[in-house]
């Protein structure tokens, strides 16, 4: 076996014993291989093992690695977004994970529109009211997702978070917890065209505490690759 087959079936191996513990059907949570800085070649080794989603943080990555990807796959924009690049990636992404601002929303609906596409998109949410991240901050949720939902060619799938890096990831269990009251509220509310079918939260270190709190979907990069060379 080689190293990208051991750790995709070690990752596997968590993920059904973290849904042994909380009772949920392994199958429902989606793994995103994070591919930021990672060659084409070990991307396509990757999906040769079964990865299904590869979830990229720049829209140059997205770009660059597209035509040379010899699997089927979705692609996720997991990164954030600037306003003028959303044009470059709209044709090629099946969900973007950082939607944070009505301005954003209100760009990518215009260019999905041009090209005759529904698109789905995920709400960044920050957690944990860090300066040093994006996302929405929880007070204004409601406000915003409503002005979203308004967007003709924009489906509202769920929420994002990232959360702050920890040693102990027992230590952010409160804010995995606090997204996912978030998400239940939000699917029991009666807004038009937002559905939460997807909660976007947990990554190499923390994933288990993510799986255990209701996420269903996790964004994995160290844990299948290994460490990154972002001077490569
Ligand atoms: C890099 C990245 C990840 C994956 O991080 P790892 O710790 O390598 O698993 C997940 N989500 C986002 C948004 C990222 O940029």
């Amino acid at each position: 076996m080689n190293r990208i087959e051991t750790n995709i079936n070690f990752i596997k191996n968590n993920i059904n014993n973290a849904c042994k513990k909380i009772n949920r059907n392994p199958e429902e949570i989606n793994l995103i291989a994070v591919t930021k800085t990672i060659d084409t070649e070990q991307m396509n080794a990757a999906l040769k093992m079964g990865i299904k989603i590869i979830g990229e943080n720049k829209v140059q990555e997205i770009m660059e690695k597209y035509d040379k990807i010899e699997y089927e796959t979705q692609w996720h924009m997991i990164g954030h977004l600037q306003t003028n690049k959303v044009k470059y990636i709209i044709d090629k992404v099946d969900l973007i994970h950082s939607v944070d601002s009505i301005r954003l929303a209100k760009e990518i609906d215009k260019r999905a529109k041009k090209i005759n596409k529904i698109i789905d998109i995920l709400i960044q949410i920050n957690v944990a009211d860090e300066e040093t991240k994006f996302g929405l901050s929880s007070n204004k949720i409601d406000n915003t997702i409503k002005e979203i939902s308004d967007l003709g060619n924009i489906r509202v799938q769920g929420l994002m978070a990232m959360v702050p890096y920890v040693e102990d990831p027992e230590v952010v269990r409160p804010y995995f917890k606090k997204m996912k009251k978030i998400y239940d509220s939000l699917k029991n509310s009666s807004f038009q065209k937002v559905s939460m079918n997807y909660l976007s939260m947990g990554m190499t270190n923390d994933y288990m505490v993510a799986i255990e709190e209701g996420s269903n979907m996790i964004r994995i990069g160290t844990g299948i690759f290994g460490e990154r060379d972002y001077n490569r």
